[in-house]
């Protein structure tokens, strides 16, 4: 997933602590190789997003999950967030390991953002099938959710009921630290090291931020970022940052958090109505946020 994840665990003594990290962790590695669509490793999206439009494909119980759960959040967003995303995330390239340092024509935009439809995406019986060529899945705004979910499902096995789980700003934090609320810093979208504020969470909270600042070019004097708007087939231009709290699904905080960087602050009511909490940073550095109530926001500066 390109990032560093880091665990934190409390209440537990160190050698069942590292079984349990290490364990976690190598469930995190299994489903980033059932995922990915990148590197040279085989696997059923890679070879679903090359088989012949029509063909059908059968997927793992586990990829044909999240491909239902990515379709939903593809309808209840509007298509702000989409699993059909492959083929321009592929032209973009910001995830090769070469990343690239100019944008592609606006005719292989446009090619390309004729498959951006779940309506080409189609289930029967035996599997699934893609319609168009240019329909190809990309997991990349929701597997790291999922991961970390399966992360805290294996720390649980193990009997830690209390700890975080981060892949690179992206978490999941349950119980406490010795009896006091977890404090979790939300990162400044222009200023390394600085931090917009923290969160005090205890229970079972997921905080997820889709960001501008890590995967991004600038060509003539104009910034490119990675998280890309289906309908321009471009990169979303309304945020800096988008953060989705959720009481213990990643996934979801994950998949929303792209679709509320990609619609901006007007998706703060439907996460909302959909029992989720978020916070947003415009294009302009301001920042707009629902209630808080499920994670108590502090904004830097203050006590
Ligand atoms: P982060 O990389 O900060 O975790 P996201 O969770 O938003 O950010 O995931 C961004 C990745 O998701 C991109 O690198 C790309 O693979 C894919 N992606 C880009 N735009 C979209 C979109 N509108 N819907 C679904 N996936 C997207
Ligand atoms: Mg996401």
């Amino acid at each position: 997933m390109g990032t560093l994840v880091q665990f934190t665990i409390a209440g537990s003594d160190e050698d069942t602590a590292l079984q349990a990290i290490h364990a976690a962790a190598d469930e995190m590695q299994r489903i980033e190789d059932t995922f990915t669509i990148y590197g040279t490793q085989d696997n059923t999206v890679k070879a679903f997003n090359a088989s012949a439009p029509g063909e059908v494909v059968a997927l793992p119980a586990e990829v044909d999950s999240l491909l239902r759960v990515s379709i939903q959040v593809a309808q209840q967003s509007g298509g702000a967030f989409t699993p059909a995303i492959g083929e321009l995330s592929l032209l973009w390239g910001f995830s090769l390991p070469e990343p690239p340092v100019s944008p592609p024509s606006d005719a292989d935009i446009a090619a390309a953002r004729s498959g951006v439809n779940i309506k080409q995406l189609e289930h029967t019986g035996a599997g699934w099938r893609r319609l168009s060529p240019q329909t190809r899945l990309d997991f990349g705004a929701i597997a790291k959710g999922y991961a970390i979910d399966r992360g805290i499902a294996v720390l649980r096995e193990h009997g830690i009921s209390h700890a975080i789980l981060d892949a690179g700003g992206d978490l999941r934090a349950i119980g406490d630290h010795a009896g006091k609320p977890w404090r979790i810093g939300l990162r400044h979208p222009r200023k390394a090291g600085v931090t917009l504020g923290w969160f005090e969470v205890k229970g079972d909270i997921s905080i997820v931020t889709s960001g501008d600042y890590e995967r991004f070019f600038v060509y003539q004097g104009k910034r490119y970022q990675h998280i890309l708007d289906p309908q321009s087939g471009r990169p979303a231009a309304q945020s800096r940052s988008a953060t989705v709290i959720t009481t213990g699904n990643t996934t979801l905080a994950d998949a929303w958090s792209t679709a509320l960087f990609v619609r901006g602050a007007k998706a703060l009511s439907l996460i909302e109505s959909r029992g989720m909490q978020a916070l947003q940073v415009d294009a302009e550095g301001n920042i707009h946020m629902t209630k808080l109530s499920l994670a108590s926001f502090h904004p830097a500066g203050e006590n």
